[in-house]
């Protein structure tokens, strides 16, 4: 398959071309680099824009519960859903948060939708940079809704947050004390905050950390990017699937409101040069592990290291070695 029929079958909803073609831009080698960037250049034009979603959470809060029960519902009312997840920790176990195939086992068998797992690349950089090129894919393939799933530690989210339209968390029934232990930081990137378990014995907790989180979301700046009622918390049980339609209803009115005042454009258009400087920072990082640069590296550092150099000096000559390249 040349890369045009490959760019054609996915632009025609072909779900095998789509898989493809997203294991066309996980693969590391050079010339398969060169194809994923013709690929992604020649879909570039299809017109097509998908609600890009980020949903965080930490393990067990439900996030894979969650998006079968929501995917479901919008895949039953005729909507194209795609799932793609970025995992860190699948770098360095082997496996991936959506590699347990028992996992949304309706939504991975629905005509409507598409789950792929995480790719395991050697860093979260990597894993992210090329998430992003697959929600491209998915919605050239014409996908109305993609979720972009992550676990909630480390850079993941800031990496996610720089991919989607819209960024979910997902949250435990707690106690106020937990709740101290939220980072601000993630806080601050959240446009909703669904308080999941909902149901049963954990309902009552479930809506007093609700009235918690909207408390801590009134003291946080409010954002221009945002009408006056958001950043939100609300309560969703994706067992019971309660309060999933007020999420998407709430999801709709903040992306419909960011279009009309010229947010969502410029949100994307930033997301763009962010992770143009993020390719070249990683292209120049590659160039370092290449010849010649990484036998003047070494040579360099053994001088460092007999003293013959001061770290200083050396990282001057370096750079100069490297701006001559
Ligand atoms: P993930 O690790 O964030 O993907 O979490 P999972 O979706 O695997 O869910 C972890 C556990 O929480 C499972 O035992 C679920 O059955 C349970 N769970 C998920 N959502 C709910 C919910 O809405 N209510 C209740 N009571 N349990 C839930």
């Amino acid at each position: 398959m040349t890369i045009a029929e490959m760019a054609a079958a996915v632009l025609a909803g072909d779900r095998r071309a789509l898989a493809r073609s997203i294991t066309l831009i996980e693969s590391a080698r050079a010339d398969h680099r060169e194809q994923a960037v013709e690929l992604l250049t020649m879909l570039r034009g299809s017109g097509r824009e998908a609600l890009r979603l980020g949903l965080s959470g930490t393990p067990g809060v439900g996030k894979s519960t969650f998006t079968e029960a929501f995917g479901m519902q919008l895949a039953e009312a005729g909507r194209r859903v795609a799932v793609l997840a970025v995992d860190p920790s699948s770098a360095r176990s082997g496996g991936s948060i959506l590699g347990d195939k028992t996992r949304m086992e309706q939504l991975s068998r629905h005509p409507n939708a598409f789950i792929r797992p995480s790719p395991s690349q050697a860093h979260m950089g990597g894993v992210a940079r090329r998430t992003r090129e697959a929600v491209a894919l998915c919605e050239a393939a014409g996908f109305d809704l993609v979720v972009i799933e992550t676990v909630g530690v480390g850079q993941s989210e800031t990496m996610v947050a720089e991919i989607c339209d819209l960024f979910l968390l997902l949250m435990a029934p707690a106690g106020g004390d937990e709740l101290q232990g939220v980072k601000r930081g993630i806080m601050e990137m959240a446009d909703l905050i669904l308080v999941n378990k909902a149901d049963g014995d954990l309902l009552a907790t479930a809506r007093r950390t609700v009235a918690d989180y909207a408390g801590a979301l009134r003291l946080l700046r409010r954002r221009p990017q945002d009408p006056p009622d958001f950043p939100k918390a609300m309560p969703v049980s994706a067992v019971e699937g309660n309060g999933l339609e007020m999420a998407w209803a709430e999801m709709e009115a903040l992306a419909r409101w960011r279009r009309e005042h010229g947010h969502w454009a410029r949100r994307r258009a930033d997301q763009a040069a962010y992770w143009f400087s993020e390719e070249v920072r990683h292209g120049l990082l590659a160039v370092l592990e290449r010849e010649p640069a990484q036998g003047i590296m070494a040579r360099l550092a053994a001088a460092v290291t007999s003293g013959e150099y001061s770290p200083e000096a050396a990282a001057q000559q370096m750079m100069r070695a490297l701006g001559r390249s």
